[in-house]
């Protein structure tokens, strides 16, 4: 290539970085066969069978060296790829589709396809980013089958810029260490995962940059702007010293924000503003700490919920709930209640076909009607709430009603663990604000619950009448909007004349550009990925 060219795209991962260009482009995996004679399906079942087998023990090896690095929030994407590989769902479809005459080689690559479509059409961008999970796991027990062991990236063999146009996390994972300067890729949100791998080992990332990574493939050099969300194949002189530039600063600015760790954050004037993590998983609690997390103000509940065929049983979301809380001794933990519905399909729950899911039937309005879905989850917290310092929340809340709907439930719970002899703990009860009605009724819901948390992300969407997955209302998918910050006002201030905390645990909690309006509106609590804290910490500190 001989013409610099910019490739831009989401800002995925901070950091910038210059080197050489390695292109991953595997191919489409193409089954070696896509019929097999008939009379041979009971043995290509077994193939399949033990090429799942084999498989496993590979994906625990990854997860395990991934734990031994000190890095959780990866290892837990392999565990949750250990139980894609041995759905019964998985194995039961390719069965099928090898009973009539389909090789395993194929049927577990369609299988896959199905159900990563299932959850590419998903609402929730972090669900729909697992459908390259899907996708991966299916590839590799394909490529087993057909007796190829390698599919990833561990040929990497000098520091390199990676690009691909995607990048599962199986490959991510095997980029031998220190070999992977920065990831570009052609697709990808903020919440798939190339992205929050990418961020959690520190490497810088553009994702999302659509169908100009083509040209790049055939550069020599790339140079890349994580934090700016721009790519520049072949660089000249002068980006290549605006890279070093922003290196020199970004060196400065880390070995600053170190000293903001385990620091509390206070503003000049000395107002008290917590900084906690945002998690999906117990596994993620140990690295949330490590980045300083003063507790945890957003745990969604439904990831437990729906990586799996069957709902969680109430002992074993206690068993999760209290890794947590334990994990955090005496800081707060927030419990989101289950958020799914709508066009999430939650396996053991019926759901309808909607037409308009994002106002569906979904969060508490859906666990509200389906006691037997809330009550063992209102249980589990309620008994793992005698470990630690347990709160929870409840979502898409629109008027007090509901809260006091929910909260007689919760009552109702208790009352039954308290005469079957249990031990459990008390538990302060917020909502998320993320309806305009709640913040709209704040002053009348206030007089219901102990805290608020501003759920910036649906509360733009709802505000603002934009899908906050629509590429095209980029402009209209941020908390800087003046409705936003009037309802976000509107919130604070009915919460402090009841003598109750607002936090917000939406994105907008880690845009430092916000961070002083939500301290000014009256916020006190801050709720985000776990690796934004420490920046966090400094900027609410310049308040
Ligand atoms: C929100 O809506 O801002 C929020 C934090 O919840 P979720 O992103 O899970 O909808
Ligand atoms: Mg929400």
């Amino acid at each position: 290539m001989d013409v610099t060219s910019k490739l831009v795209g989401v800002a995925a991962s901070e950091g910038v970085a210059v080197g050489p260009v390695f292109v991953h482009s595997p191919g489409e995996l193409k089954p070696e066969r896509e019929t097999i004679p008939e009379g041979t399906a009971d043995v290509e079942i077994e193939h399949f069978q033990r090429s799942v087998e084999a498989v496993v023990p590979k994906l625990s090896e990854t997860a395990e060296k991934m734990r031994e690095a000190g890095n959780d929030n990866e290892a837990a994407i392999f565990d949750a790829h250990i139980e894609l590989a041995q759905d019964p769902e998985l194995a039961e479809g390719v069965a099928e589709r090898v009973r009539n005459l389909e090789s395993p080689e194929a049927a577990v690559l369609a299988v896959g396809e199905e159900y990563a479509e299932m959850f590419a059409g998903m609402e929730d961008a972090y669900m729909a980013a697992r459908a390259d999970d899907v996708r991966d796991v299916a590839r590799q027990i394909s490529a087993e089958i057909m007796g190829e062991s390698s599919l990833g990236l561990e040929a990497l063999d000098r520091p390199s810029v990676v690009l691909a146009h995607g990048l599962a996390p199986s490959d991510t994972a095997r980029v031998p260490k220190g070999m992977a300067l920065g990831f570009v890729t052609a697709e990808g949100s903020k919440t798939s995962h190339v992205s929050i791998m990418a961020r959690s080992m520190g490497i810088p990332a553009v994702v999302g940059v659509g169908a100009s990574i083509e040209e790049a493939f055939k550069a020599d050099v790339v140079a890349i702007n994580g934090g700016e969300g721009y790519a520049i194949a072949d660089p000249d002189e002068e980006a290549i010293s605006d890279i070093e530039r922003r290196q020199a600063e970004l060196d400065t600015e880390r070995a600053e924000l170190e000293q903001y760790k385990d620091t509390e954050a206070h503003t000049s004037d000395g107002r008290r503003i917590e900084v906690s993590a945002n998690l999906g998983s117990a596994a993620e609690a140990a690295g949330a700490l490590e980045w300083g997390a003063e507790g945890v103000g957003l745990f969604r509940t439904e990831f437990l919920f729906m990586e799996r065929d069957e709902l969680p049983s109430e002992d074993e979301q206690y068993a999760v709930y209290r890794d947590v809380v334990e994990a955090f001794g005496e800081k707060p933990v927030i419990f989101r209640t289950l958020d799914v519905g709508g066009d999430k399909d939650l396996p053991g729950v019926e759901q309808p076909v909607e037409e308009n899911p994002f106002l569906g039937w979904r969060g508490i309005r859906m666990c509200l009607d389906v006691p037997e879905l809330f009550k063992p989850q209102l249980r589990a917290l309620l008994r793992a709430a005698a470990h630690g310092n347990l709160k929870m929340m409840f979502p898409m809340i629109v008027d007090a009603d509901e809260v006091r709907s929910a909260k007689a439930m919760l009552d109702e719970c208790r009352g039954e663990l308290e005469s079957e002899g249990a031990e459990i703990g008390s538990v302060e009860v917020g909502i998320m604000v993320e309806t305009p009605a709640a913040a709209l009724c704040a002053a009348d819901i206030a007089g219901e619950v102990a805290f608020f948390s501003v759920g910036t992300n649906d509360l733009v969407q709802y505000t603002l009448a934009a899908d906050r997955g629509n590429e095209r209302l980029r402009h209209l998918q941020s908390a800087d909007h003046p409705a936003v910050l009037n309802l976000i006002g509107q919130t604070c201030k009915a919460a402090e004349e009841a003598g109750i905390w607002v936090g917000v645990c939406g994105e907008a909690a880690a845009d430092p550009s916000l961070i002083p309006r939500l301290v000014e509106l009256g916020v006190k609590e801050l709720s985000m990925s776990a690796p934004s804290i420490p920046k966090a910490k400094k900027v609410v500190s310049e308040v």
